[in-house]
């Protein structure tokens, strides 16, 4: 049977879903009660539900989509690849061309130092290969004792073991007993929620220097990697002060510690360059990619390897007992390359670094100046507002906090804009191809909604 929006009717489709499918990250039990919205198709930065309604998806999907949706190109490029060789494995002493090309391509479009692609499905599945990889990388070095990972709280590296582990989301750690052993939490350079009285600068140091830290802790002899995201995207679009990552670097550098920057949301132009890593001049050794690699068209993650890791994962021969069935899926691998095509042609770096971003930028900022907003902020094309009870005070929180979020998040999708929502604040990723039209939509649409969500929240004593 073929569930098509066209002959069922919303509510039909609603019940079916409520009775058989479980949803991620979601309550399942009060969704089914309110209803899922049904998304039936989408062009450019332009969704339709099943009801006929246009919304924007400010949030690129799941932040993944850079080059809209419904590019045939990458369609045709997967129809033809899939008529051609739609599966083969990548395991037993075989590749194929779509796998070779992209791992080309990605060596030529990574930093000089990165010319190698382990490849994998999903953001997630690329955390556990780094959690592997670095393990494995120092067993391959003769130091078997250096096994700890460090993170940061409130960092996103997935949902898988491995993934929630090196995340720092407390409630995903709450079920299920984690983080697994081997992983320390430091805390996060993010100012707007941390920094109490310290400026942004210093603010920075002190939270870079809180890695240093927990190194000299720990024992360098026994920390193997760092992993961070060049901005926290699931955090909240938490933006280090210019002072962090440069001290960061620094304490790296004078360690003998591999540093992994996670660029699943920063990588393929979000920041105006090809990765965060190039946005912010840090030299990781292995960086975890996903969505933007295709765009979100079909599935697939990697690890780019650095030189030096190849050195133990290549260099000293022996197997390294990990990998996917999907590894290299052929099908995917020409989405990406189709994606990539379409980003170099358009120029949607360039785009993101000189037109539209600094566009969106100067009007989102001016956000900052509504009596809701405590800190507008942005970097390429990514951006939050932070919503307060009260504006001269940037200590204080709502006392229900993500109340607030929620309700202004559903505002917005009703208003025709999707935002996400994290605790308090408000998010947006959009697609890198949004026209100036279309980003001055966006302001408009999330100062309305700003406005609609202030009038209820001051009605119901909230502030
Ligand atoms: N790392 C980061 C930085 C992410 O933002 C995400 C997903 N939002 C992941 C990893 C996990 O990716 P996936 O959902 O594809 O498993």
């Amino acid at each position: 049977m073929t569930v098509q929006s066209n002959i069922y009717p919303t509510k039909a489709l609603q019940e079916m879903d409520a009775a058989h499918h479980l949803h991620p990250f979601s309550d399942m039990k009060a969704l089914n009660q309110e209803g899922s919205r049904i998304i039936t198709s989408a062009t450019g930065v332009w969704l339709t539900d099943s009801d006929g309604n246009r919304i924007m998806d400010g949030m690129a999907g799941l932040w993944c989509v850079q080059v809209g949706h419904g590019r045939t190109e990458i369609a045709d490029a997967v129809h033809k690849q899939m008529v051609e060789l739609s599966y083969y494995n990548t395991f037993f002493k075989t590749t194929h061309p779509p796998a070779i090309e992209l791992s080309r391509k990605l060596a030529e479009l990574a930093p000089p130092h990165i010319n190698r692609v382990f490849y994998c499905s999903s953001g997630s599945e690329a955390n556990d290969t780094v959690f592997r990889m670095v393990r494995y990388y120092w067993d391959q070095m003769g130091k078997p004792d250096k096994k700890v990972i460090i993170s940061r709280w409130n960092g996103y590296h997935g949902s898988t073991l491995a993934g929630t582990s090196l995340g720092g989301m407390k409630a995903m750690h709450a079920q299920g007993d984690l983080p697994v052993p081997g992983v320390h939490h430091i805390n996060q350079p993010y100012w707007f929620g941390e920094g109490g009285d310290m400026s942004p600068d210093e603010f920075g140091l002190h939270a870079a220097r809180e890695l240093e830290k927990a190194i000299d802790e720990i024992g360098e002899n026994k920390v193997a990697a760092f992993i961070a995201e060049p901005i926290q995207g699931a955090g909240g679009v938490i933006i280090p002060p210019d002072t962090y990552w440069p001290e960061v670097q620094r304490i790296l550098k004078e360690r003998d510690i591999l540093f992994v920057a996670d660029e699943v949301i920063c990588g393929f132009g979000r920041l105006g360059r090809w990765f965060g890593s190039d946005y912010y001049g840090i030299e990781p050794d292995l960086m975890p990619i996903a969505k933007g690699l295709t765009s979100g068209y079909l599935p697939m993650g990697g690890v780019l390897v650095s030189d030096r890791v190849a050195e133990g994962v290549v260099g000293k021969g022996g197997d390294f007992n990990h990998g996917y069935t999907y590894s290299g899926h052929p099908a995917c691998a020409a989405a990406a390359l189709a994606n990539l095509a379409i980003i170099e042609r358009e120029g949607l770096v360039e785009r993101v670094a000189n037109d539209i971003g600094p566009y969106l930028k100067e009007r989102w900022l001016k956000l900052a100046d509504h009596p809701l907003v405590g800190e507008a902020r942005m970097t390429g094309l990514v951006g939050a507002l932070e919503l307060v009870p009260d504006k001269a005070d940037r200590h204080k929180r709502f006392k229900d906090v993500g109340v607030p979020g929620l309700l202004c998040r559903d505002i917005s999708f009703e208003n025709g804009l999707v935002m996400r929502a994290v605790r308090d604040s408000m998010i947006i990723s959009p697609p890198l191809v949004l026209s100036h039209e279309e980003a001055d939509f966006l302001v408009a649409t999330a100062e309305k909604t700003l406005n609609d969500t202030y009038r209820i929240l001051k009605r119901d004593g909230w502030m």
